[in-house]
C-alpha cells in the first residue's frame, strides 16, 4: 500500500483523501501550518509541498521510496466578489475570530440581493515522489453557486452554502458520498492517481 503524506494540518482534507485515493495511506503532521503567500493557487500549493519536505528532511524521517508527497490549496470562487475568498479563502475575516458558521453566515448575507450567484470550489494539488523531487501539479474544480442560507451537517468549510450545478441542495446536505464523486478535490485526485500511474 503506498504512503501519500498530506502537507496539512486540516483533519477535514485527511479525511476526504483517506476515502479519495484507493489502496493507499494517507498521513499528516497535525501541527503542520506554513505562510500561504503564494499569487496563486499553485505557489501556494508548492509552498506547502516544500515546507513538508523540509520537515521530513529536518526530523531525518525515512520513508519507503514510493511515497508520494502531497499539499492541497483550494479556495471558494465567488463570480460577483472575486476580492473575498478565492485564493485567499483560508484568510477570511481572520482577524475577527468568527468560527466557520459565522463565515458562512457573513456570506449569505452579503449576497443577499445578489442575482449573480455564480461560484466554483478550486483544488490545487502539488505532489512528488519522496525520491526524486521532481512536482507535478493537477488541478480540479466544481462549478455551483452560492445558497441563500446555510443547510445540511456533512463536510467542512463552505460546504453548508454551496450549491453544485444541477443539484438543489448544498454539498453539505446532499453528504459525503456526493462530495467523493463530483468534488473539486475528487477531480484533482484523479488527475495525480493518473500521472502517477503513468510514471510507475
Ligand atoms: P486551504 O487550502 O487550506 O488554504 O483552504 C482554504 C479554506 O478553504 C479552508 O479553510 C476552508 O475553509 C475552505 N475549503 C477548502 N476546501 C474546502 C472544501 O472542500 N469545502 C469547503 N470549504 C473548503
Amino acid at each position: 500500500m503506498r504512503l501519500f503524506v498530506l502537507a496539512s494540518g486540516n483533519a477535514h482534507k485527511k479525511e476526504e483523501y483517506e476515502r479519495l485515493i484507493q489502496n493507499a495511506k494517507v498521513e499528516m503532521f497535525e501541527s503542520f501550518e506554513t505562510e500561504e503567500n503564494g499569487i496563486n493557487y499553485t505557489e501556494n500549493a508548492r509552498i506547502k509541498l516544500l515546507a513538508l519536505k523540509k520537515l521530513i528532511d529536518e526530523k531525518n524521517i525515512k520513508y519507503p521510496e514510493d511515497t508520494v508527497l502531497f499539499a492541497d490549496d483550494s479556495g471558494l470562487e465567488i463570480s460577483s466578489h472575486p476580492e473575498i475568498l478565492g485564493l485567499y479563502t483560508s484568510r477570511f475575516c481572520e482577524n475577527e475570530q468568527l468560527s466557520q458558521k459565522e463565515k458562512n453566515q457573513r456570506i449569505i448575507s452579503l449576497m443577499k440581493n445578489e442575482s449573480n450567484r455564480k461560484a466554483r470550489f478550486v483544488c490545487h494539488i502539488a505532489f512528488m515522489f519522496i525520491n526524486d523531487g521532481i512536482i507535478h501539479d493537477v488541478q480540479g474544480e466544481i462549478g455551483g453557486e452560492i445558497a441563500d442560507s446555510i443547510s445540511g451537517t456533512d463536510g467542512f468549510g463552505y460546504d453548508p452554502i454551496f450549491i453544485p450545478n444541477g443539484e438543489n441542495k448544498t454539498l453539505s446536505a446532499l453528504g459525503g458520498e456526493y462530495k467523493q464523486t463530483h468534488s473539486h478535490r475528487y477531480h484533482a485526485v484523479c488527475k495525480m492517481i493518473e500521472v502517477i500511474n503513468g510514471i510507475n
